[in-house]
């Protein structure tokens, strides 16, 4: 199992060290070809402003459009998350429109200091831990977007079909149970024949 990691900037080591942790090969992605092979991607928190000026520039905006559209699993965190988002506010932002959600930039935590919260999830028994930082809140979740796990009663991790997004950062807890959750999707996700376990075109 290889998961690319989006590297332009932000917190990707973090993803890295817990998916290698649990197994996974990782491939940081700064090109369209650093996706090639790989079997999901995860895009991490930072400056989504910066991340998608990034993406657009590069081509690589268009070729994680194609990865999704093929099947292949992909994880936005926090600025991922508004990277994923079908409508973006405060201040509004184009996306890649992967994600039948309304987000609003901005809403949880602190710039510097994390905020460690948490809440319900339906991945485990007890609450997951949640570490805000400038996170946006998910104001509406389209029909089909089944919601993981809340705070504040507010969706703070959602899934529909091969596309996940939290609006916390659950690289910077000891607790794996997110990332589990991403990599048994890709498996599931790579082993349909739509995608082939690659993205090779
Ligand atoms: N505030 C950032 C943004 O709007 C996201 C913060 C984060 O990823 N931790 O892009």
């Amino acid at each position: 199992m290889k998961i690319g990691i989006l590297a332009v900037q932000g917190d990707f080591e973090a993803h890295a060290t817990m998916l290698e942790q649990l197994g996974a090969q990782t491939a940081e992605v700064r090109t369209p070809a650093d996706l090639e092979g790989c079997d999901g991607l995860i895009l991490p928190g930072g400056e989504s402003t910066t991340q998608l000026k990034f993406l657009q520039e590069e081509g690589l905006a268009d070729k994680i459009v194609k990865f999704a559209e093929r099947g292949g699993a992909i994880f936005g965190t926090c600025a991922g998350a508004i990277l994923l988002a079908s409508d973006v506010r405060h201040p509004e932002q184009d996306s890649l429109h992967l994600m039948d959600m309304t987000v609003v930039r901005n809403a949880y935590g602190r710039q510097i200091a994390s905020d460690v919260v948490s809440g319900p999830t339906v991945l485990k028994k007890e609450p997951l831990e949640m570490v805000f930082i400038r996170g946006p809140v998910i104001e509406r979740a389209g029909p089909g977007v089944k919601v993981l796990a809340e705070y504040a009663g507010k969706p703070a991790l959602v899934q529909r079909e091969n596309i996940m997004a939290a609006t916390f950062h659950p690289e910077l807890t000891d607790d794996t149970t997110v990332h589990e959750h991403f990599l048994s999707l890709a498996k599931a996700r790579a082993k349909q024949p739509t995608n082939g376990g690659k993205s090779s075109s």
